[in-house]
């Protein structure tokens, strides 16, 4: 249809269907512009103001192999580089096309005006990322997240102006509604201010609500991202892809509330991760010369060196400060940036170096009261991403290309519900390469609305069909739910709750996995799940209530920590993000394949799907070292046999 001024209604109106999308992320922006682009009404349901979303956060920047610098890159590259990153655990027919689509995304978002940073001939400046040795990364300083953010919000803006969206922001996505084909035709929700609760119809629905950090408490996410629709969705019969796969980011600064992210950009424009030989090593970072520093990834593997893949970074780190060799003896190691400054030997000045990272270095600079272009930045690891989400599918032609005009394309198993953004399970495989995620909200985002628009020509039942019975049933459920938490009257603390299953989850389903650790993660989980329905009710307030919708969330995160916790169970092997201590080898022969949890109120049960492997046979990962070599090299070769004896 083109644009909102040139809307011809009357059209309009004869096709007009209305789709729910749930989340105003760049996911969520991209599947309402695109359906509303079509001519299709979308009720866009956030948390959040739109513009709040969590995808604002993102620092570093977007990958598409443009290849400006005739560096000899290509999609070809880009999608090589994106399933050894996620140790080919990705389906390649999807990853084939978010890289062959990426460099057109850049280009639109930058007709759309995103401000991205430029060479001094004018043409779009590209970084190096983690996982890959191409620059390849269009940035937009280190506020790349949010430029992106704001520039599809313009464009939904517009539609919103031609009455084609209707935003619902700070309401709190509580269920899908099904018809009786079991067809998802509608959600209920909660309006976090009056706390009315509602279901609205749809012909279609979208979810597209991101990561869950918070089951891991602090995190570099944003404190709303507690994946709550994702476990809804799961809970109501959606099969939940690859939950044992949550990537923990190399680089983050501890806060009382978050973990806040020094994004790879750092490390892509020069920075450099190290420790002193001497954990207490009393002199200041910068007067320590060069033969007192162990420059750990440099030295693992010299190519690649402190770009290595997201899950080895941080490995090395963890496994280094696990044997007190981080400074002082605590959990933190230097990210330095200090020798990219002319003052000491570097090409830049301080301007340059802001042009390039302003918004990540004020970060450091506000929250550490440290000048990072002065003083090496410390950091420890955190969790950031979660590769597993909801199951979508995809269609391949005849050629084995992606079908875009498949109705299956990012569907559930539900019929009629899509997902896309961080909340699907479909691009990223063990393992996410740094600045892919932007490039699957939105190559998702587009694809979503495709298969949406496939599936509502196709459609014979509709919204509007659907009894209102069967949407007041759905809004008294949930409306009863709700009432009984808010009299539950027991003895214990939802917040203290949520400390514990964070605590659990970080302690035994982090970087480091073992069994046992895992089994008894699983024991908590349960004795969890009797307690949160044994909670003291802590704030009865009609208005804007917090403290039940967090513990309702509580409930829901517990719930999704028992996939989690349960894909690490049963996954017996190593693969990237996920690396379980007594089973270190990857195992090809029994494990390439993607888990897939289904819910029953006793704990997940688990089936598995083979990995779509067409263009690229599996292999080893291009890595000089991968997590057994980082053990053996830093503990000693006998280690793994000693530790996985001891169970410990
Ligand atoms: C600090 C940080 C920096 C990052 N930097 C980069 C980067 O440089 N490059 C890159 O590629 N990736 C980066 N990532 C990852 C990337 O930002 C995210 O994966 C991506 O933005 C997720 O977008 P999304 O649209 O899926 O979800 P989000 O942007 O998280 O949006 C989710 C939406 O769902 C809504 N929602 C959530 N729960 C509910 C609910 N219960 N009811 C109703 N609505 C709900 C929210 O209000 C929001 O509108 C970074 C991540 C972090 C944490």
């Amino acid at each position: 249809m083109g644009s909102p001024e040139n809307v011809n209604y009357v059209e309009v109106m004869a096709a007009q269907r209305t789709v729910i999308v749930v989340g105003g992320g760049l996911a969520g922006l991209m599947t309402t512009m695109k359906l509303a682009e079509a001519g299709h009404k979308v009720k866009l349901f956030s948390l959040v103001p739109v513009k709040r979303s969590h995808s604002v956060c993102a620092q570093g920047g977007i990958n598409g192999a443009v290849n400006l610098r005739g560096e000899g890159d290509s999609p070809y590259l880009h999608f090589e580089d994106t399933i050894t990153g996620g140790d080919f655990l990705n389906h390649q027919p999807p990853v084939m096309r978010m890289a062959e689509r990426a460099p057109a995304i850049i280009y639109l978002l930058d007709r759309m005006g995103v401000p991205f940073n430029r060479t001094s001939e004018g043409l779009l400046s590209f970084r190096r990322f983690g996982g890959t040795l191409k620059h390849r990364t269009a940035y937009a300083g280190a506020t790349t997240g949010q430029q992106l953010l704001y520039a599809l919000d313009e464009q939904v803006r517009r539609w919103e102006v031609a009455g084609l969206v209707e935003k619902y922001e700070g309401w709190d996505f509580l269920g899908i509604v099904k018809d009786s084909n079991e067809a998802c035709r509608g959600i209920t929700a909660q309006d976090l201010r009056t706390m009315q609760i509602h279901a609205f119809a749809a012909d279609a629905v979208v979810m597209a609500t991101g990561g869950c950090g918070l089951i891991f408490g602090k995190s570099t996410n944003s404190i709303i991202n507690s994946g709550s629709p994702v476990s809804i969705c799961y809970q109501q019969g959606v099969r939940y892809g690859n939950p044992e796969m949550v990537q923990i980011h190399p680089t983050a600064i501890p806060g009382e509330d978050k973990c806040r992210l020094i994004s790879e950009s750092v490390r892509g424009e020069g920075g450099r991760v190290w420790v002193p030989r001497d954990p207490m090593d009393e002199r200041l970072p910068t007067s320590i010369p060069e033969k007192d520093r162990w420059y750990v990834c440099e030295e693992l593997d010299p190519k690649y060196g402190n770009l290595l893949s997201r899950d080895i970074v941080s490995f090395i780190i963890y496994c280094v400060c696990r044997m007190d060799k981080g400074i002082k003896k605590r959990q933190q190691v230097y990210l330095d940036i200090t020798q990219l400054h002319q003052s000491r030997g570097g090409p830049y000045t301080r301007d340059q170096i802001n042009d390039k990272l302003e918004g990540v270095l004020e970060i450091y600079e506000k929250f550490m009261r440290e000048d990072p272009i002065d003083l090496p930045m410390r950091i420890y690891p955190a969790v950031h991403y979660t590769m597993g989400g909801l199951w979508v599918d995809y269609e391949t032609n005849g050629d084995g290309a992606w079908d875009v005009d498949s109705h299956r394309n990012q569907m559930t198993n539900i019929s009629g519900l899509y997902a896309a953004g961080e909340c699907d399970y479909q691009y990223h495989g063990a393992n996410r390469l740094g600045a892919n995620a932007l490039l699957s909200c939105l190559v998702g985002g587009e694809i979503t609305a495709q298969g949406v628009l496939a599936y509502l020509q196709g459609m014979s039942a509709s919204g509007a069909d659907l009894p209102s019975s069967a949407l007041e049933d759905s809004r008294h459920q949930r409306q009863s739910e709700y009432d009984a938490l808010c009299k539950s009257n027991g003895d214990e603390n939802p917040y203290r709750l949520h400390q514990e299953l964070s605590e659990t989850m970080w302690n035994n389903c982090g970087i480091w996995r073992v069994q046992k650790d895992l089994l008894s993660a699983k024991a908590k989980l349960d004795e969890l799940s009797r307690r949160i329905h044994k909670c003291k009710l802590v704030d009865d307030s009609g208005w804007s209530n917090q403290a039940v919708p967090f513990t309702r969330n509580v409930a829901h995160m517990i719930e999704q920590s028992k996939a989690i916790v349960g894909g690490a169970i049963v996954r017996d092997e190593s693969r990237g993000a996920h690396f379980k201590m007594d089973t270190p080898n990857r195992d090809d022969e029994h494990w390439l394949k993607s888990t897939l949890a289904t819910y029953s109120p006793t704990g997940p049960t688990f089936d598995f799907e083979k990995i779509d492997t067409r263009y690229l046979a599996p292999r080893a990962r291009k890595y000089a070292v991968n997590q057994i070599g980082i053990v053996k090299k830093l503990m000693g070769e006998n280690f793994l046999e000693g530790f996985a004896a001891a169970g410990s």
